[in-house]
């Protein structure tokens, strides 16, 4: 039998009433079949430019082999915490393995990458501390600033002067501080001045801590993320990254000093109250940075960059604003939200699946539909999804 809502929750059904007013509410586009550069979405054949799958490897062979392998071996759950008894021999070889990748010394794999950096931030400070933040951090740093319980002060997206104001009238704060950054940020692509972050981490004594989810897989040698695009090795205490975006699988680590990743085997607590990655998980990840590494990784990483060049110069040839971008995900920003969702719909119907974003994963005024290119794109896919982009802005007048 199901259950009918009972009173005690009718006030949610007015809530999604106001997000059907306000044109935010969608319902959950389903993926048939693999993940991939022309897939299919509720039944329609479509031109995917949605996922964070930057190298195509959710589909790819080596991947899905080795997953295949380890479930044969070790079985599909690793049965417990990894405090407990959920502690398996490729866990361990696997953060040894991005350890080395990044050149830190010890690294520390979560079951996301949110769980990672709300893990880390809420357990290495406290409430008589600081953290100093991008407005437009990802959530999961927030929701960790916010358990955390320490001081929230945030600077205008990464405007170095208003951090720096920050930093100078909290120079005297008693207890410790956290300047944290995403490396590249989610919603518009564009990157964190890290150098300069570094700079003021360490004029004002401040731990530096960046987050890595878009960059991983993207920026820097073999896609080792944005300290080493900056070669900013050795100023970053903490740097987090995802598994679930470039290498294609599921997950998040955070790299640093040994210290930092004993602390958060005692005191994270996704990690000491959440069961480990299935050994096919694990697999899946120590196949992909092998692969990242390899002449093959470079091919891909290099494919990647000339198609979000391709992709970009085409639109904003045509006219479309596509903001601060400097990476593959590049926003086409429409301003109101009811016409981002429109314009979303109508290239879903045309052939192109860009998803419409609004408040509150972007500032009110500022909708959006995100693209994102990957690696496993072919040039005439590209072409036609311009094509089609032309078409449908120009119909709704976004471009002349
Ligand atoms: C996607 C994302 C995360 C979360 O990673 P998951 O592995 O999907 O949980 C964290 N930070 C940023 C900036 C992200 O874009």
């Amino acid at each position: 039998m199901t259950t009918a809502t009972r009173p005690q929750l009718h006030y949610l059904a007015e809530e999604i009433e106001q997000l059907k007013a306000k044109h935010l509410y969608f319902r959950l586009r389903v993926l048939e079949g693999e993940q991939k550069p022309i897939a299919t979405f509720d039944g329609r054949e479509v031109i995917n430019l949605s996922s964070n799958n930057y190298l195509g490897l959710t589909t790819h062979r080596a991947l899905r082999r080795a997953a295949i392998e380890a479930t044969r071996r070790y079985g599909v759950g690793s049965g417990a915490v990894r405090t407990i008894a959920g502690t398996m021999k490729i866990h361990m070889e696997l953060e040894e393995q991005i350890a080395r990748f990044k050149g830190t010394e010890a690294c520390v794999v979560f079951q996301s990458g949110f769980a990672a950096n709300a893990g880390t931030v809420a357990a290495i400070l406290g409430k008589d501390d600081l953290i100093i933040s991008d407005r437009l951090n990802h959530a999961s740093i927030i929701d960790g600033a916010r358990l955390s319980k320490a001081t929230i002060r945030i600077y205008e997206h990464k405007d170095l002067a208003d951090c720096e104001r920050i930093c100078q009238e909290t120079r005297d704060w008693p207890g410790r501080k956290l300047l944290i950054t995403d490396g590249v940020f989610s919603m518009d692509g564009d990157i964190a001045p890290l150098p300069q972050l570094c700079e003021l981490a360490e004029r004002y004594h401040c731990i530096m801590m960046v987050d890595d989810a878009h960059a991983s897989g993207v920026l820097g040698r073999g896609g080792r993320g944005t300290v080493d695009h900056f070669n900013c090795h050795g100023r970053v205490d903490i740097q987090v990254g995802t598994l679930s975006k470039a290498i294609g699988a599921l997950g998040g680590y955070v790299c640093g000093s040994r210290e930092l990743i004993e602390y958060l085997y005692h005191r994270a607590r996704p990690f000491l109250f959440s069961t480990s990655h299935p050994p096919s998980v694990t697999a899946t990840c120590q196949a992909a940075f092998t692969l990242l590494d390899s002449a093959e990784g470079e091919r891909l990483i290099r494919k990647l960059w000339s198609n979000t060049k391709f992709f970009k110069r085409g639109l904003q040839k045509l006219g479309f604003n596509t903001g601060m971008s400097e990476t593959p995900i590049t926003p086409v920003i429409v301003g109101d939200a009811a016409r981002a969702f429109e314009f979303s719909r109508r290239l879903f119907d045309a052939g192109v699946f860009a998803q419409a974003v609004g408040y509150p994963t972007v500032p009110e005024g500022q909708a959006r539909i995100r693209t994102i290119v990957t690696a496993a794109h072919k040039r005439s896919d590209l072409e036609r999804a311009l094509d089609i982009l032309a078409r449908v802005g120009r119909e709704m007048e976004l471009i002349h």
